[in-house]
């Protein structure tokens, strides 16, 4: 019997347990499904150069789930398996949430906990920012190192300057105080280390800045390989999880639970044990613990990825070293090549219309979730793709870039759109926070699931809004804000 059981040792997981653990009166106990690794030297080879993005053939770090892009279009998304979750796999890039964004989450969770003000102080206390560190809204003695790139490559650089020509803005620090600048083109703050005598760098994701150094501790228990199937319940109480360790089942009892599963696996195992919509359950004889709109509502960011040629080389330090903000809308000169000699633009939708959702179809806990991502299912989604895609096109052309499309938006076709839609992989919502008389909401605005006594979600699943900005900062600021609460 432990204090706290978190289920998932991701991101939002490899914060929480260090956070709580720092209370030697408290014993957590943590399970992943994948891997254990308990040392820096323990990643593989390919998830520590920050230059790569690992998610090519058949990585066991990672979970792939077939989707529906759109009712037409399928697809398919990965997640991170293993300590360190999505955050060991990912970009690096690292950029707050907007303003706005927040404000409108204040909103959704009735109250002004989420305002930017309010979460600055948990922003501000996650980071070692070493470019602005003693900037007003800055720090630089938090345990998640930020840097950009001090010498971005050459696509990288002449994109910059293609933007500038074109009249954007230059943005030195997209974490910059009141809640980051909206529009213009500057580097990626990263989770990376410093660079090493050939240039190269670290990927540094949450399980180095929290959960490895916390693991010396007593009072944390840390369990690779094993995989949460079921939540145990007594009454409306929930009181531990049954668990496959190794293969082997066996039940893990708490005073309470935090599912850090991510967007997909948390929501998966809400439905699996009776927390969901009464009739979905009922059609897969899952008896019904509380009624609840899990999955019910997604959001993601649809990304159109732009194939070029150019002459300059695909050798960043990270898989996007510099990025072009405007209006609702991302642009991605990746500088990892997708494929030999051919470089990829992506444009980005970042506060999407068109919703999904996500649905069981198996109450065993090997069968994945059908996920329908519902995306540019609306008119105004579609026409603000597609003028971005038009800039895209002009920036490719000054960059004198080989690629075939138009820069007229008129005449790019839905046909020419949907051939390269994909997914920025950033799902959030499925469990989303809410009031309870909210009939969207699943967890409260301490992340607390309704109807449920100790059991709460602290991960990607409970963020009710699009964020203007790729998730991974909010994330940790989630975590970092609900450990607040769960002390
Ligand atoms: C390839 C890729 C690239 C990305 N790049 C960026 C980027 O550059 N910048 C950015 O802002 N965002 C990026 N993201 C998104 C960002 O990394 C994620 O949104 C974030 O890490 C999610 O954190 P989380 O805690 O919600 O879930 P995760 O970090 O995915 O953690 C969930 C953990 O739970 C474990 N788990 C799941 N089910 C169970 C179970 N039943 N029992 C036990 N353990 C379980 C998983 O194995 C995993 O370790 C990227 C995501 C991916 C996949």
């Amino acid at each position: 019997m432990v204090d706290t059981l978190i289920i998932g040792g991701g991101s939002a997981g490899s914060v929480l347990a260090a956070r709580l653990s720092e209370d030697p009166g408290r014993t957590v106990r943590l399970v992943e499904a994948g891997s254990p690794r308990r040392s820096a030297a323990e990643f593989p080879p390919e998830l520590a150069d920050s230059a790569a993005l690992p998610v090519g053939g058949e990585a066991p770090w990672l979970w792939r789930y077939p989707v529906a892009l759109t009712p037409e279009l399928p697809g398919q998304i990965v997640r991170g398996r293993g300590i360190g979750g999505s955050g060991a796999v990912n970009g690096c890039y690292f950029i707050r949430a907007a303003a706005r964004d927040f404000a409108a989450w204040s909103r959704e969770a009735g109250t002004r906990a989420w305002d930017f003000e309010e979460v600055l102080p948990f922003f501000r206390s996650l980071e070692n920012d070493e470019d602005y560190g003693d900037y007003p809204g800055h720090s630089r003695t938090g345990p998640v190192p930020v840097r950009r790139i001090a010498r971005p490559s050459r696509l990288a650089q002449e994109f910059a300057t293609t933007c500038l020509d074109l009249g954007f803005g230059e943005v030195p620090d997209w974490n910059s105080m009141p809640g980051g600048p909206d529009t213009g083109v500057g580097p990626v703050p990263c989770t990376i280390g410093a660079a090493d005598s050939s240039g190269r760098h670290r990927r540094l994701g949450p399980a180095h800045s929290y959960l490895l150094p916390a693991l010396s501790r007593p009072n944390l228990i840390v369990q690779g390989d094993t995989l949460a199937t079921r939540l145990r319940f007594a009454g409306d109480r929930v009181v531990g999880a049954d668990c496959l360790i190794e293969g082997k089942p066996e039940t893990i009892h708490a005073d309470r639970v935090v599912l850090c599963a991510g967007a997909i696996e948390s929501a998966a195992l809400l439905l699996r044990s009776g927390i969901g919509p009464a009739d979905q359950l009922a059609e897969l004889g899952i008896p019904v613990i509380v009624a609840a709109p899990v999955g019910r509502w997604t959001v993601d960011h649809p990304e159109i990825g732009i194939e070029y040629r150019h002459p300059a080389p695909a050798v960043g330090a990270v898989p996007l070293e510099y990025v072009l903000g405007f209006d609702d809308i991302e642009i991605r000169p990746y500088t990892v090549a997708f494929a030999p000699g051919v470089h990829r633009m992506g444009v980005t939708l970042m506060r999407p219309t068109s919703s999904g959702r996500l649905r069981l179809t198996g109450s065993d806990p090997f069968t994945p979730p059908l996920i329908e991502q519902n995306y540019l299912a609306t008119a105004a989604d579609r026409s603000r793709l597609r003028a971005a895609v038009g800039l895209a096109g002009k920036i490719l052309d000054v960059m004198s870039a080989d690629w075939s499309g138009g820069t007229d938006e008129g005449a790019i076709s839905d046909h020419w759109l949907y051939e390269r839609l994909g997914s920025s992989q950033h799902l959030a919502g499925t469990c989303r926070m809410g009031r309870s008389d909210d009939p969207r909401a699943v967890v409260d605005e301490r992340c607390r699931v309704h109807g449920v006594d100790g059991l709460s979600v602290v991960d990607l699943s409970v963020v009710p809004v699009p964020l203007s900005r790729g998730p991974h900062a909010t994330v940790l600021l989630l975590a970092e804000r609900a450990t607040a609460d769960l002390r």
